[in-house]
């Protein structure tokens, strides 16, 4: 039978998952399409999952308008979906006369963002942050900036929204878009699917997805930022996010502490193609040169992994969150590079009350839950309720990933969710098994088993991440 979908949201990035959310507490006939096999597994769970605090922005931009708003929404969202957010606040370092008589002028641009910051002197920055290089003249201290945990907080937006009614499609590609009497025709790799409103999330696709619609004048290169990845073992390092000023490039190599325990790293910023997720030794030795400008003492030896997302930078240098030129129906919400995390919240709030609103009769869905359903974790109980928890059921006992001490129990709880993992790096972006300091050598064989046993497939038949992304060739011996 033929379903014919309110909206349609193309894209289950952070931008396509929030939207979905907010939409999910109206009365609705929602569906959010895409072509990963999961929430959050392109540029959303690539970056620094800096919140900003928006001083940076162009006033009046939509960059600055959406990332003070996101900014402020952030605490109370990252408790309604049970993601970790440490308002760390941010420094932005300033090495010599110049560079400080340009902090002066971000210090303006912050108040005309209305984002509170304050200059320190020398002796203030190194007293909050000693490891910083000593030839430090001063700082713009933004107090409100932060850093989230960005892989649950998109896998939890998908999941809170699919609580409160939206339908997600995994594994569906959107190949061409028509419009007809009844509203619009997509053609996805799996099928035809009917809505009479579209919405393009589609990050560094978004120009590719819009064009398939209407006449576009603007297009989007991406720009790739690689990065480093240190361990949570590392000694104390810095208590803030740090940053250069700001350049033409972007807001330059960052040095962030992580809710986690590791520190980021990074990014670089180059253009390149949509498919271009490499990392390269002359990069990263750049992006580590920037990095000791700013605290020498970096331990290196601790990283644990290097890896590169990619910025989706629009001819217009801006946010587009817009009706397509033609047509109201279908909206674009493209060009969404950084600060596109921290405005997030804000963007999908717009998308709805904005341009959603007009379109079509938003009525309250009485039983709309913000909160995600809370997961079980482990070393977060005391000794005594662990004990107990462990006799009522013996796999909370069993460790599968010893690096981060994730149970066989809190692996298989993941399967009971509205928004379960396909993948290895699916779960490993739910529970971080695989994240430690082995990087998955001891729990990934583990893993594979146990997707395989779930989903009734054979080892050689699990995948990595995406679509085409197997590990194993051929089983050498059987399983024990
Ligand atoms: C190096 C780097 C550092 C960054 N640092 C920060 C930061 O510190 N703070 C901050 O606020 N922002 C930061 N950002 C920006 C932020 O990550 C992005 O703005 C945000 O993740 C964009 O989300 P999105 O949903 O638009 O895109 P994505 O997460 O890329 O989601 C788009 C989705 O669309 C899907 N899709 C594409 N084409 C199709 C199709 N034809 N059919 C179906 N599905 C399709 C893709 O599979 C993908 O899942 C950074 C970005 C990078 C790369």
């Amino acid at each position: 039978m033929k379903t014919q979908y309110d909206i349609l949201i193309i894209g289950a990035g952070v931008i396509g998952t929030l939207i979905a959310r907010e939409l999910s507490r109206y009365d609705l006939n929602v569906v959010i399409v895409d072509k990963s096999n999961d929430a959050g597994n392109a540029t959303s769970s690539a970056n620094s999952a800096i919140i900003h605090s928006g001083y940076d922005p162009e006033p009046g931009s939509n960059k600055a308008k959406f990332n003070l708003a996101g900014n402020h929404m952030f605490p109370l969202l990252a408790k309604q979906l049970n993601v970790t957010f440490k308002q760390f606040g941010s420094l932005t370092l300033a090495f010599d006369d110049e560079q400080v008589a340009t902090l002066t002028q971000l210090a303006e641009r912050a108040k005309q963002n209305c984002v509170p910051v304050q200059i320190l002197n020398r002796d203030e920055v190194l007293k909050m942050e000693p490891a910083i290089n000593q030839t430090v003249k001063a700082a713009l201290y933004a107090p409100t900036a932060g850093v989230i945990n960005p892989f649950n907080f998109v896998i939890h937006a998908m999941e809170n929204a699919i609580d409160n009614g939206v339908t997600f499609l995994r594994n569906h590609e959107v190949l061409k878009i028509e419009k007809n009497v009844d509203g619009y025709l997509i053609t996805t790799n799996c099928g035809p699917l009917f809505a009479n409103i579209v919405i393009n999330a589609a990050g560094v696709h978004a120009d590719v997805v819009a064009a398939m619609a209407t006449k576009i004048d603007w297009k989007i290169t991406p720009r790739k930022g690689e990065y480093y990845l240190l361990d949570h073992d590392t000694p104390h390092l810095t208590k803030h996010t740090l940053f250069p000023l700001p350049s033409s490039k972007g807001k330059g190599v960052l040095i962030t502490p992580m809710p986690s325990g590791n520190y980021l790293i990074g990014p670089s910023s180059e253009f390149t193609n949509s498919e271009d997720l490499s990392t390269d030794a002359k990069t990263l030795q750049k992006v580590k040169d920037d990095a000791q400008q700013l605290v020498p003492s970096i331990p290196f030896t601790q990283t644990i992994r290097v890896f590169s997302g990619l910025r989706a930078s629009s001819t217009r240098g801006d946010f587009i969150v817009e009706y397509s030129e033609s047509d109201q129906h279908f909206i674009n919400v493209a060009g969404i590079d950084s600060p596109g995390f921290a405005a997030a919240p804000a963007i999908a709030r717009y998308v709805v009350e904005e341009l959603v609103r007009p379109l079509i009769e938003l009525n309250d869905k009485i039983n709309f839950n913000p909160y995600v359903q809370k997961y079980l974790r482990l070393p977060k109980l005391d000794g005594e309720t662990r004990n107990k928890l462990i006799k009522t059921n013996p796999e909370y006992g069993l460790m599968i990933c010893n690096c981060e001490k994730i149970s066989l129990g809190e692996i298989k709880d993941l399967f009971k969710r509205s928004c379960p993992p396909h993948s290895i790096k699916g779960i490993k972006r739910r529970v971080r098994a695989g994240f430690g300091r082995c990087q998955g050598a001891f729990c990934q064989p583990k893993i594979v088993l146990l997707l395989a046993e779930h989903y009734g497939l054979k080892p050689e038949e699990v995948l990595l991440d995406d679509e085409g992304s197997y590990i194993i060739d051929h089983m050498v011996k059987e399983k024990r």
